[in-house]
């Protein structure tokens, strides 16, 4: 069966409704990335801005999201974007935070730059890598 699909957000995150117990949360972590596509607003060979999340406002919202999910039944998916989202630092900490403290389930979307690291990977299977859709890369 088709679900509706209704898109919600500002320039920074994404809130997409998949069904009615589904809410897919797409969120802009940071707009640094060390590639240079040529196509993208994003890459390392722009001067510009890069804005940031805040780990403590990030922090925040992750526990409403999950007190939202547990008092609605609802299964929230937080989807990190960048830029490249793995050069955030807080990224992991908090993945794993808002997997094992807040009960929702987090997703990544990586140039694959960071995938080298053994311990980085390590640390993305525990904090994040679930249910078998946990990470996309897209290659540049
Ligand atoms: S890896 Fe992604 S975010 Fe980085 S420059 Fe390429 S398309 Fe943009």
């Amino acid at each position: 069966m088709a679900h509706k699909t209704q898109q919600l957000g500002c320039g920074y995150c994404i809130i997409e409704t998949v069904n009615p117990s589904d809410l897919v949360l797409v969120w802009r972590i940071t707009e640094v990335c060390d590639l240079a596509c040529p196509f993208c607003a994003y890459s390392r060979d722009l001067r510009r801005p890069r804005a940031a999340a805040n780990p403590d406002d990030v922090l925040r919202f992750g526990a409403l999201l999950g007190e939202y999910a547990r008092a609605y039944r609802r299964n929230i998916l937080v989807s990190w974007l960048g830029g490249e989202p793995l050069l955030w630092k807080p990224l992991l900490d908090l993945s794993h935070t808002f997997k094992h403290a807040f009960g929702l389930r987090v997703s990544v979307t990586t140039n694959g730059t960071a995938l080298d690291s053994e311990p980085v990977r390590r640390r993305i299977v525990e904090a994040i890598v679930m249910d078998g859709h946990a990470i996309l890369i897209t290659p540049p």
